[in-house]
Protein backbone atom coordinates (compact mmCIF):
# COMPACT_ATOMS: atom_id res chain seq x y z
CA UNK A 1 0.00 0.00 0.00
CA UNK A 2 2.67 2.56 0.89
CA UNK A 3 4.61 3.61 -1.89
CA UNK A 4 7.04 6.14 -0.56
CA UNK A 5 8.93 5.09 -3.46
CA UNK A 6 12.28 6.31 -2.29
CA UNK A 7 12.83 4.94 0.82
CA UNK A 8 11.28 1.62 -0.29
CA UNK A 9 13.92 1.68 -3.35
CA UNK A 10 16.67 3.02 -1.62
CA UNK A 11 16.09 1.24 1.75
CA UNK A 12 15.84 -1.68 -0.24
CA UNK A 13 19.27 -1.26 -2.21
CA UNK A 14 20.98 -0.17 1.21
CA UNK A 15 20.07 -2.81 3.32
CA UNK A 16 21.02 -5.76 0.96
CA UNK A 17 23.89 -3.43 -0.61
CA UNK A 18 24.44 -1.56 1.98
CA UNK A 19 24.69 1.76 0.41
CA UNK A 20 24.52 2.82 -3.30
CA UNK A 21 24.59 5.79 -5.41
CA UNK A 22 22.34 5.27 -7.33
CA UNK A 23 18.34 3.83 -7.29
CA UNK A 24 17.34 2.34 -10.11
CA UNK A 25 14.23 0.48 -10.67
CA UNK A 26 14.05 -1.87 -8.24
CA UNK A 27 11.36 -4.95 -8.10
CA UNK A 28 8.21 -3.68 -6.08
CA UNK A 29 8.44 -5.48 -2.64
CA UNK A 30 5.56 -7.46 -1.02
CA UNK A 31 4.04 -4.77 1.64
CA UNK A 32 2.61 -5.66 4.67
CA UNK A 33 -0.59 -3.88 6.23
CA UNK A 34 -0.13 -1.97 9.50
CA UNK A 35 -2.39 -2.77 11.97
CA UNK A 36 -6.10 -1.81 11.60
CA UNK A 37 -7.70 0.63 13.75
CA UNK A 38 -9.40 -1.02 16.82
CA UNK A 39 -12.00 1.60 16.70
CA UNK A 40 -11.98 1.98 20.18
CA UNK A 41 -12.69 5.79 20.67
CA UNK A 42 -10.45 6.35 23.37
CA UNK A 43 -7.48 5.11 21.51
CA UNK A 44 -8.75 7.68 18.24
CA UNK A 45 -5.37 9.55 17.08
CA UNK A 46 -7.30 12.05 15.63
CA UNK A 47 -6.11 14.93 16.97
CA UNK A 48 -8.27 18.34 16.29
CA UNK A 49 -6.28 21.10 14.23
CA UNK A 50 -4.37 23.24 16.00
CA UNK A 51 8.76 32.65 5.21
CA UNK A 52 11.35 33.48 3.85
CA UNK A 53 13.46 31.41 1.58
CA UNK A 54 16.99 30.71 3.15
CA UNK A 55 20.37 30.49 1.83
CA UNK A 56 21.77 27.64 0.87
CA UNK A 57 25.30 27.50 2.42
CA UNK A 58 26.66 23.98 1.99
CA UNK A 59 27.49 21.31 0.02
CA UNK A 60 28.49 17.85 2.12
CA UNK A 61 30.78 16.09 -0.16
CA UNK A 62 28.89 13.68 -2.69
CA UNK A 63 30.50 10.49 -1.71
CA UNK A 64 31.85 10.05 1.62
CA UNK A 65 34.26 7.29 2.11
CA UNK A 66 34.20 6.96 5.89
CA UNK A 67 34.07 3.29 7.56
CA UNK A 68 31.30 3.58 10.24
CA UNK A 69 33.00 1.83 13.52
CA UNK A 70 29.77 -0.80 14.44
CA UNK A 71 30.13 -0.60 18.41
CA UNK A 72 30.52 -3.40 19.87
CA UNK A 73 26.41 -3.88 21.49
CA UNK A 74 26.04 -5.29 25.23
CA UNK A 75 24.15 -8.01 25.33
CA UNK A 76 20.29 -7.44 25.67
CA UNK A 77 19.10 -7.67 29.36
CA UNK A 78 16.78 -10.05 30.25
CA UNK A 79 13.17 -9.50 29.56
CA UNK A 80 10.39 -10.64 31.76
CA UNK A 81 7.47 -11.38 29.62
CA UNK A 82 3.95 -10.28 31.12
CA UNK A 83 4.14 -8.45 33.79
CA UNK A 84 0.95 -6.63 35.77
CA UNK A 85 0.73 -2.52 35.06
CA UNK A 86 -0.30 -1.99 38.26
CA UNK A 87 2.58 -3.58 39.79
CA UNK A 88 5.34 -1.74 37.66
CA UNK A 89 3.64 1.83 38.59
CA UNK A 90 4.34 0.84 42.02
CA UNK A 91 7.98 0.28 41.06
CA UNK A 92 8.31 3.46 39.06
CA UNK A 93 6.40 5.44 41.93
CA UNK A 94 3.78 6.53 40.03
CA UNK A 95 0.22 6.20 40.05
CA UNK A 96 -1.95 2.89 39.57
CA UNK A 97 -3.67 2.34 36.44
CA UNK A 98 -7.08 3.41 35.82
CA UNK A 99 -9.85 1.71 34.59
CA UNK A 100 -11.45 4.24 32.00
CA UNK A 101 -14.14 2.47 29.95
CA UNK A 102 -14.86 -1.74 29.36
CA UNK A 103 -16.39 -0.99 25.49
CA UNK A 104 -15.24 -1.13 23.08
CA UNK A 105 -12.16 -2.37 24.60
CA UNK A 106 -11.41 -2.30 28.06
CA UNK A 107 -8.92 0.89 28.56
CA UNK A 108 -6.88 1.96 31.03
CA UNK A 109 -5.22 5.06 31.59
CA UNK A 110 -1.98 5.53 33.68
CA UNK A 111 0.10 8.82 34.70
CA UNK A 112 2.94 10.12 36.02
CA UNK A 113 4.29 13.76 36.75
CA UNK A 114 5.24 13.61 32.69
CA UNK A 115 1.67 12.89 31.13
CA UNK A 116 -0.94 10.45 30.72
CA UNK A 117 -0.71 7.11 28.96
CA UNK A 118 -3.71 5.40 27.89
CA UNK A 119 -3.84 1.68 26.45
CA UNK A 120 -6.82 -1.35 25.63
CA UNK A 121 -6.39 -5.02 26.28
CA UNK A 122 -6.45 -6.47 22.77
CA UNK A 123 -5.07 -2.95 21.23
CA UNK A 124 -1.19 -1.88 20.04
CA UNK A 125 -2.83 1.32 19.74
CA UNK A 126 -2.08 3.57 22.56
CA UNK A 127 -1.77 7.02 23.28
CA UNK A 128 0.63 9.53 25.14
CA UNK A 129 -1.01 12.88 25.81
CA UNK A 130 -3.08 12.27 23.04
CA UNK A 131 -0.55 11.17 20.32
CA UNK A 132 -0.87 7.43 19.15
CA UNK A 133 1.93 4.96 19.36
CA UNK A 134 2.35 1.63 18.86
CA UNK A 135 2.86 -0.99 21.25
CA UNK A 136 4.99 -4.25 20.39
CA UNK A 137 2.76 -6.24 21.64
CA UNK A 138 -1.29 -6.01 22.71
CA UNK A 139 -1.66 -5.86 26.39
CA UNK A 140 -3.41 -8.81 28.04
CA UNK A 141 -6.20 -9.19 31.08
CA UNK A 142 -4.33 -11.74 33.30
CA UNK A 143 -6.27 -12.23 36.74
CA UNK A 144 -8.31 -9.54 36.02
CA UNK A 145 -5.20 -7.14 35.77
CA UNK A 146 -3.89 -5.34 32.89
CA UNK A 147 -0.50 -7.03 32.31
CA UNK A 148 2.02 -5.57 29.68
CA UNK A 149 4.96 -7.41 27.93
CA UNK A 150 7.95 -6.32 29.78
CA UNK A 151 9.46 -4.73 26.47
CA UNK A 152 6.26 -2.59 25.92
CA UNK A 153 7.36 -1.60 29.47
CA UNK A 154 10.93 -0.63 28.95
CA UNK A 155 10.52 0.74 25.54
CA UNK A 156 7.62 2.54 25.38
CA UNK A 157 6.10 3.06 28.92
CA UNK A 158 9.37 3.75 31.05
CA UNK A 159 10.81 6.31 28.24
CA UNK A 160 7.57 8.52 28.79
CA UNK A 161 6.24 7.75 31.99
CA UNK A 162 9.02 7.24 33.97
CA UNK A 163 12.42 7.96 32.29
CA UNK A 164 14.11 11.02 32.79
CA UNK A 165 13.16 13.90 30.23
CA UNK A 166 14.59 13.98 26.42
CA UNK A 167 17.68 15.59 26.63
CA UNK A 168 19.26 16.51 23.24
CA UNK A 169 22.98 15.83 24.06
CA UNK A 170 26.19 18.01 24.67
CA UNK A 171 27.03 19.27 21.33
CA UNK A 172 23.60 20.55 20.32
CA UNK A 173 24.69 19.37 16.39
CA UNK A 174 22.32 18.02 14.05
CA UNK A 175 21.88 16.43 10.95
CA UNK A 176 18.98 17.15 8.60
CA UNK A 177 18.62 14.40 6.30
CA UNK A 178 15.80 15.47 2.82
CA UNK A 179 14.89 12.64 1.55
CA UNK A 180 15.36 11.45 -1.68
CA UNK A 181 17.60 13.46 -4.71
CA UNK A 182 19.46 13.06 -8.30
CA UNK A 183 17.37 10.33 -9.98
CA UNK A 184 16.19 8.98 -6.72
CA UNK A 185 12.79 11.47 -6.82
CA UNK A 186 11.07 9.82 -4.12
CA UNK A 187 6.88 9.69 -4.71
CA UNK A 188 5.13 12.57 -6.47
CA UNK A 189 2.50 14.66 -5.89
CA UNK A 190 -0.67 13.43 -7.07
CA UNK A 191 -1.88 16.98 -8.56
CA UNK A 192 1.13 17.59 -10.98
CA UNK A 193 3.79 14.75 -10.48
CA UNK A 194 6.14 17.60 -8.38
CA UNK A 195 8.50 15.00 -6.80
CA UNK A 196 8.95 14.49 -2.91
CA UNK A 197 12.86 15.04 -3.24
CA UNK A 198 12.23 18.87 -4.16
CA UNK A 199 9.40 19.44 -1.25
CA UNK A 200 11.78 17.16 1.17
CA UNK A 201 14.59 19.57 0.43
CA UNK A 202 12.86 22.61 0.95
CA UNK A 203 11.49 21.95 4.23
CA UNK A 204 14.95 20.85 5.27
CA UNK A 205 16.16 24.48 4.46
CA UNK A 206 13.47 26.12 6.35
CA UNK A 207 13.90 24.15 9.08
CA UNK A 208 18.00 24.92 9.08
CA UNK A 209 18.12 28.68 9.84
CA UNK A 210 15.07 28.19 12.92
CA UNK A 211 17.16 26.02 14.41
CA UNK A 212 20.49 27.70 14.21
CA UNK A 213 18.78 31.01 15.65
CA UNK A 214 18.03 28.46 18.76
CA UNK A 215 21.34 27.56 19.18
CA UNK A 216 21.94 24.18 17.39
CA UNK A 217 24.90 23.52 14.52
CA UNK A 218 22.84 22.03 11.67
CA UNK A 219 24.07 20.07 8.58
CA UNK A 220 22.18 18.96 5.61
CA UNK A 221 22.93 15.64 4.06
CA UNK A 222 22.15 17.57 0.68
CA UNK A 223 21.28 21.43 -0.25
CA UNK A 224 20.38 20.93 -3.35
CA UNK A 225 19.44 17.94 -5.99
CA UNK A 226 22.34 16.18 -5.04
CA UNK A 227 21.92 12.23 -5.21
CA UNK A 228 23.31 10.03 -2.14
CA UNK A 229 23.09 7.02 -0.62
CA UNK A 230 21.53 5.77 2.65
CA UNK A 231 25.00 5.22 3.72
CA UNK A 232 26.47 8.25 3.18
CA UNK A 233 23.90 10.20 4.58
CA UNK A 234 24.53 8.33 8.12
CA UNK A 235 28.21 8.59 7.50
CA UNK A 236 27.74 12.35 7.07
CA UNK A 237 26.11 12.89 10.80
CA UNK A 238 29.04 10.53 11.77
CA UNK A 239 31.46 12.83 10.38
CA UNK A 240 30.40 15.78 12.17
CA UNK A 241 29.53 14.02 15.59
CA UNK A 242 25.72 14.48 15.35
CA UNK A 243 23.72 14.59 18.32
CA UNK A 244 20.64 13.99 16.58
CA UNK A 245 19.76 12.67 13.11
CA UNK A 246 15.98 13.74 11.32
CA UNK A 247 15.04 11.99 7.91
CA UNK A 248 12.75 14.36 6.34
CA UNK A 249 9.98 12.42 4.02
CA UNK A 250 6.46 12.39 2.31
CA UNK A 251 4.23 9.54 2.03
CA UNK A 252 2.12 7.81 -1.14
CA UNK A 253 -0.22 5.49 -0.89
CA UNK A 254 -1.42 5.80 -4.23
CA UNK A 255 -3.72 4.91 -6.40
CA UNK A 256 -5.47 5.09 -3.02
CA UNK A 257 -5.79 8.81 -2.64
CA UNK A 258 -7.79 8.68 0.52
CA UNK A 259 -5.01 7.80 3.08
CA UNK A 260 -3.82 10.96 4.84
CA UNK A 261 -2.00 11.60 7.81
CA UNK A 262 1.49 11.79 9.61
CA UNK A 263 4.05 9.18 10.63
CA UNK A 264 7.28 9.48 12.49
CA UNK A 265 9.33 6.02 12.57
CA UNK A 266 12.01 5.11 14.71
CA UNK A 267 13.94 1.61 15.02
CA UNK A 268 12.28 -1.47 16.26
CA UNK A 269 14.14 -2.57 19.56
CA UNK A 270 15.27 -5.77 19.42
CA UNK A 271 12.73 -8.46 20.37
CA UNK A 272 9.57 -6.25 19.66
CA UNK A 273 7.97 -6.70 16.51
CA UNK A 274 7.62 -3.48 13.99
CA UNK A 275 5.03 -1.70 12.96
CA UNK A 276 5.96 -1.73 9.35
CA UNK A 277 7.93 -3.92 7.60
CA UNK A 278 7.28 -3.45 3.97
CA UNK A 279 7.82 -7.07 3.46
CA UNK A 280 11.01 -7.58 4.73
CA UNK A 281 12.09 -10.49 7.07
CA UNK A 282 11.36 -8.64 10.65
CA UNK A 283 14.00 -10.52 12.76
CA UNK A 284 13.04 -9.99 15.96
CA UNK A 285 16.66 -10.68 17.43
CA UNK A 286 18.77 -8.17 15.07
CA UNK A 287 20.00 -5.40 17.18
CA UNK A 288 21.59 -2.22 15.31
CA UNK A 289 23.96 0.42 16.55
CA UNK A 290 20.80 2.69 17.01
CA UNK A 291 19.28 0.36 19.26
CA UNK A 292 21.53 1.80 22.23
CA UNK A 293 18.92 5.27 21.94
CA UNK A 294 15.85 3.55 21.98
CA UNK A 295 14.51 5.27 24.86
CA UNK A 296 15.68 8.88 23.05
CA UNK A 297 14.65 7.69 19.82
CA UNK A 298 11.24 6.74 21.10
CA UNK A 299 11.40 10.07 22.98
CA UNK A 300 12.22 12.59 20.37
CA UNK A 301 9.51 10.75 17.83
CA UNK A 302 6.68 11.60 20.18
CA UNK A 303 8.08 15.01 20.71
CA UNK A 304 8.26 15.59 16.79
CA UNK A 305 4.88 13.82 15.57
CA UNK A 306 2.87 15.92 18.78
CA UNK A 307 4.68 18.99 16.94
CA UNK A 308 3.50 18.47 13.61
CA UNK A 309 -0.15 17.95 14.99
CA UNK A 310 -0.58 20.33 16.73
CA UNK A 311 0.77 23.04 13.75
CA UNK A 312 -0.89 21.20 11.45
CA UNK A 313 -4.16 19.45 12.43
CA UNK A 314 -3.09 16.42 10.49
CA UNK A 315 -4.40 13.13 11.27
CA UNK A 316 -1.99 11.06 13.99
CA UNK A 317 -1.05 8.06 12.23
CA UNK A 318 1.01 7.37 15.34
CA UNK A 319 4.73 6.89 16.25
CA UNK A 320 5.87 3.86 14.71
CA UNK A 321 8.92 1.28 14.64
CA UNK A 322 10.41 -0.22 11.34
CA UNK A 323 13.54 -1.85 11.13
CA UNK A 324 14.45 -2.10 7.43
CA UNK A 325 15.12 1.60 7.23
CA UNK A 326 18.74 1.75 6.51
CA UNK A 327 18.91 5.34 7.30
CA UNK A 328 18.10 4.43 10.92
CA UNK A 329 19.97 1.38 11.15
CA UNK A 330 23.67 2.48 11.67
CA UNK A 331 23.35 5.31 13.66
CA UNK A 332 25.20 6.41 16.64
CA UNK A 333 22.72 8.63 17.71
CA UNK A 334 19.00 9.37 18.41
CA UNK A 335 17.46 9.08 14.53
CA UNK A 336 14.03 9.13 13.58
CA UNK A 337 12.46 9.32 10.29
CA UNK A 338 9.71 11.59 9.50
CA UNK A 339 6.52 11.29 6.78
CA UNK A 340 4.43 14.42 6.97
CA UNK A 341 1.26 13.75 4.61
CA UNK A 342 0.35 11.86 1.53
CA UNK A 343 1.22 13.27 -2.16
CA UNK A 344 -0.99 10.85 -3.02
CA UNK A 345 -3.98 12.43 -1.51
CA UNK A 346 -5.39 15.95 -3.42
CA UNK A 347 -5.45 17.33 -0.07
CA UNK A 348 -2.73 16.77 1.84
CA UNK A 349 -0.31 16.94 -1.71
CA UNK A 350 -1.86 20.65 -1.97
CA UNK A 351 -0.67 21.83 1.41
CA UNK A 352 3.05 20.16 0.79
CA UNK A 353 2.83 22.16 -2.40
CA UNK A 354 2.27 24.91 -0.50
CA UNK A 355 5.37 27.07 0.39
CA UNK A 356 3.12 28.53 4.02
CA UNK A 357 2.29 25.05 5.05
CA UNK A 358 6.32 23.95 4.41
CA UNK A 359 7.33 26.26 6.80
CA UNK A 360 4.84 25.19 9.08
CA UNK A 361 6.57 22.41 9.17
CA UNK A 362 9.59 23.82 9.76
CA UNK A 363 8.17 25.50 12.73
CA UNK A 364 7.16 22.69 14.54
CA UNK A 365 10.37 20.74 13.86
CA UNK A 366 12.24 23.41 15.41
CA UNK A 367 9.92 24.22 18.41
CA UNK A 368 10.08 19.98 18.97
CA UNK A 369 13.54 20.42 19.20
CA UNK A 370 13.62 24.25 21.36
CA UNK A 371 14.05 23.04 24.81
CA UNK A 372 16.17 20.53 26.20
CA UNK A 373 13.46 18.92 27.65
CA UNK A 374 13.29 19.50 31.12
CA UNK A 375 10.25 20.69 30.78
CA UNK A 376 7.40 18.87 31.92
CA UNK A 377 4.70 16.79 29.87
CA UNK A 378 5.56 18.33 26.69
CA UNK A 379 7.63 15.36 25.14
ZN1 LIG B 1 10.43 9.31 0.94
Amino acid sequence: MFKCAGILLCAALAFFLAGCATAPDAPEQPISSPPANSGNPSLNWSVPGTGSKPAVKLNPPAILHTNLSSPVLPPPAPVLTWTSLKRWAAGQNIGAPRLLTTTPLTTYAVSSVNGTMILAIGSHEATWNGTGFNLGFEPELIDGEICLHGLDLAKNLEPLLGGPPLAFGTNRVIVIDPGHGGLNSGTHSVLDGRFEKEFTLDWALRIRPLLETNGWTVYLTRTNDLELSLSNRVALAELHHAGLFLSLHFNSAAPDRNQAGFETYCLTPSGMPSTLTRGYADLWAERFPNNRFDAQNFQLAVRVQRALLHATGAEDRGVRRARFMGVLQGQNRPAILIEAGYLSNPAEAEQIESAAHRQKLAEAVAAALRHRGDEKSDN
